[in-house]
């Protein structure tokens, strides 16, 4: 069986532990496809945070409280640039942090494509499932506001981050999708998959930028593996993090039923053929697509796991 899996950050790393508990049970390989339109450059340096937050996660370099970032992190290097007045200052990079960051920003200027790059990152972490970017080209998330500036276009990062989601989003573009190309080996992973799930990750944010990346998409929409959706809204709830900001932004309701039908029907020239949501929300409908129920709360493995074992029944693939 082999599991293709698209995903963002924090959720989508914690879907994955459960899908590769899954694997190692089942002896199923696991291709992480993730989102690169966080991306960006900082002091120099280039920034990953969704396939850090995976890579770190699956590798056990994770602070489990932050949910971003390694474990036992110390900040001298942030508060040395800080003296320096150093711009951007509301982002910090941990010292040990960094060190992966200056390993990245090395072989991406050594011209190194970013599939590589992770490859490299995890000889060391092992994640135990093959993580993709979504591409190797440049692709980045920004977001349209309006405040006393003026209406413009701010990356991802900014709105995130330095401005908590609290500036209201008109727009979000994904820079760069238009002639992006999927990653070595995505194709490949796609044609080969026998099922493929999207993580219970930011359908605005994580997901939406992935599939943004059209060839990328057109593989997964006329592909022959069943694709189930896992639905990252618990009861009008986004459970966690803010992407309840990033729906209203472009007017989908925050449930399960809102984000099902944002993805839509692989018939209707949606992607998903099956949605899973949280028990509390069965009766959830979205035309022309299997709506089945399961508890989402993934807190701990073996919890997700059987999120995991439940949405592949769903496609049919287990
Ligand atoms: P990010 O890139 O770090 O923001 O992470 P993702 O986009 O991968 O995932 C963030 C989303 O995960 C949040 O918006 C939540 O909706 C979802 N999420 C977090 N924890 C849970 C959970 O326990 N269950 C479910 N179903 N969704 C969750
Ligand atoms: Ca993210």
């Amino acid at each position: 069986m082999r599991i293709v899996v698209l995903a963002g950050g924090i959720g989508g790393a914690r879907f994955l532990s459960g899908v590769r508990a899954h694997a190692r049970a089942t002896g199923a390989e696991v291709t992480a496809v993730v989102n690169v339109g966080d991306d960006v450059w900082m002091h120099g340096l280039r920034i990953t945070p969704d396939l850090d937050s995976v890579m770190y996660t699956l590798g056990g370099g994770i602070d489990p409280e932050r949910g971003w970032g390694r474990a036992g992190e110390t900040w001298t290097v942030k508060e040395e640039l800080a003296n320096y007045g150093a711009e951007p200052t509301w982002f910090g990079l941990g010292d040990r942090d960094i060190a992966t960051h200056l390993v990245r920003t090395r072989m991406l200027n050594a011209g190194y494509p970013l599939s590589a790059v992770v490859a490299a990152l995890c000889d060391r972490w092992q994640p135990g499932v093959t993580l993709l970017p979504a591409t190797d080209d440049r692709v980045e998330t920004h977001v349209v506001v309006t405040d006393a500036d003026g209406t413009r276009a701010i990356h991802f990062q900014e709105w995130w981050v330095r401005h908590r989601a609290a500036l209201p989003a008109e727009q979000f573009r994904f820079v760069g999708a238009d002639t992006a190309k999927p990653a070595a080996g995505v194709l490949d992973a796609l044609a080969a998959a026998d099922v493929v799930l999207l993580a219970p990750s930011n359908p605005v944010v994580s997901i939406a930028p992935v599939l943004a990346v059209s060839a990328l998409r057109e593989a997964l929409v006329s592909g022959s593996a069943p694709v189930v959706g896992v639905s990252p809204i618990i009861g009008g709830s986004p459970v966690r993090g803010m992407a309840d900001k990033c729906l209203a932004a472009i007017d989908v309701p925050c449930t399960a039923e809102g984000v099902g039908r944002l993805y839509g029907a692989r018939a209707a020239g949606g992607v998903l053929d099956a949605w899973l949501v949280d028990t509390g929300d069965a009766g959830t409908d979205v035309p022309g697509v299997r709506v089945g129920a399961a508890p989402l709360w993934m807190t701990d493995d073996d919890a997700t796991a059987a999120m995991v074992r439940a949405a592949l029944e769903l496609g049919g693939a287990a």
